[in-house]
């Protein structure tokens, strides 16, 4: 078929090596497979885990998927979710299943770190621990690293290894619907410059496969709850600052405000990209009071990296265009003075 020759062509040449044939080898005869990612999951790292846990399980390897963290419930409909832990709820479950893997997949992250309280564990894990991830700088940490940062998610790399393994006639729709919620989210439903012609590919192999897209817009857009369309509200008419001059806009939500609305997981997912919807604006800073710290998300457009700002100011990073960090306050005015101080006092 035409289609699949151009799909084949135009994939990740990383993911479709002898190492990535050898995983599958060495995969069956294995007892015990981890598929982990990042804490505080997006679309990305939850379809990415559930897009190879579903296509493993499938295959009759007995694979289970550790989060470190509670999924946001606009994903909750994703088919596997019931063979996830949760490490944070149940840490010692997840660090027995950790401890006895044979391989442990991480995928949408480049050090253990982004694990959070799951670090450790991820670390003196005897497993073999494979990496499939699109972030910079991936850290040394890996047995075998499928790393490509100018793919737009880690779902496009899991379909690229699947179709490496020549297995693309195997993979389910389940497999499919998540793998498509992560290369949507990842891409501002393919909106951003990552997006290229093998992205479209795949979405073009999916609905071959019979995949509804407008099912899952729904799910992932319209299912909201009334506290979170009001929460995002709130936070642009109340909690918004631009320095207009600077192309600069920012949203600082307090743990004050988030109680008001009764903040779940995944409630303030999206308001980050509100901003830049401001004519103007160029820089995007989004700011979270969480743990007696402040969450940053950052966004640009054009020039601006954000992963330098994020690691120079916020012991943080990511990509060019969206990145994230840590600032060690729970105060939002002494926030704003150091953004002023530093980064307003240097963007023009
Ligand atoms: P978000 O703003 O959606 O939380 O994160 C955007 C991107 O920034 C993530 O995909 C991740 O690459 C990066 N990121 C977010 N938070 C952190 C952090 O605390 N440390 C690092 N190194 N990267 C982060
Ligand atoms: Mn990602």
């Amino acid at each position: 078929m035409k289609g699949s020759v151009n799909l084949l062509e135009s994939a990740s040449k990383q993911m479709i090596t002898n190492e990535a044939r050898q995983c599958w080898d060495e995969m069956q005869s294995m007892d015990n497979i981890v598929v982990t990612a990042h804490r505080s999951p997006d679309g990305d790292a939850v379809g990415s885990l559930l897009g190879l846990l579903n296509h493993l399980r499938e295959a009759g390897l007995n694979a289970m998927g550790i989060l470190p963290d509670r999924f946001p419930s606009f994903l909750s409909w994703m088919p596997g979710l019931e063979h996830v832990l949760i490490h944070d709820e149940s840490p010692q479950a997840a660090n027995a299943l950790l401890m006895n893997a044979d391989a442990i997949w991480c995928l949408d992250f480049n050090g253990p770190s982004r694990t959070g309280k799951m670090e450790t564990t991820l670390r003196n894990a005897p497993a073999k621990k494979w990496v499939v991830d699109h972030h910079q700088n991936p850290e040394e940490f890996a047995d075998r690293l499928f790393s490509n940062p100018d793919c737009g998610s880690t779902c496009e790399l899991i379909f690229d290894l699947i179709l490496g393994w020549g297995q693309l006639d195997e993979l389910s729709l389940n497999a499919a619907k998540c793998l498509y919620t992560g290369i949507m989210t990842d891409t501002g439903s393919f909106r951003y410059a990552s997006v290229t012609e093998h992205t479209h590919l795949i979405l073009a192999h999916f609905l071959n496969k019979g995949l509804s897209q407008a099912e899952i817009h729904e799910w992932v857009f319209d299912q909201q709850s009334l506290n979170r369309v009001r929460l995002q509200a709130y936070a642009i008419s109340s909690r918004l600052r631009v320095w207009m001059d600077k192309g600069v806009g920012m949203i600082g939500l307090t743990k004050d405000d988030l109680e008001r609305f009764g903040y779940q997981a995944g409630d303030t997912e999206g308001i980050v990209n509100s901003i830049l919807a401001i004519e103007g604006v160029k820089l995007a800073i989004f700011a979270k009071e969480s743990e007696g710290r402040i969450k940053m998300s950052l966004r640009s457009v054009g020039e601006i990296n954000v992963r330098d700002l994020a690691s120079k100011y916020f012991n943080g990073g990511g990509h060019i265009h969206a990145a994230g960090g840590v600032f060690e306050s729970n105060s939002m005015e002494v926030l704003v003075s150091y953004i002023e101080e530093s980064i307003i006092g240097q963007s023009h």
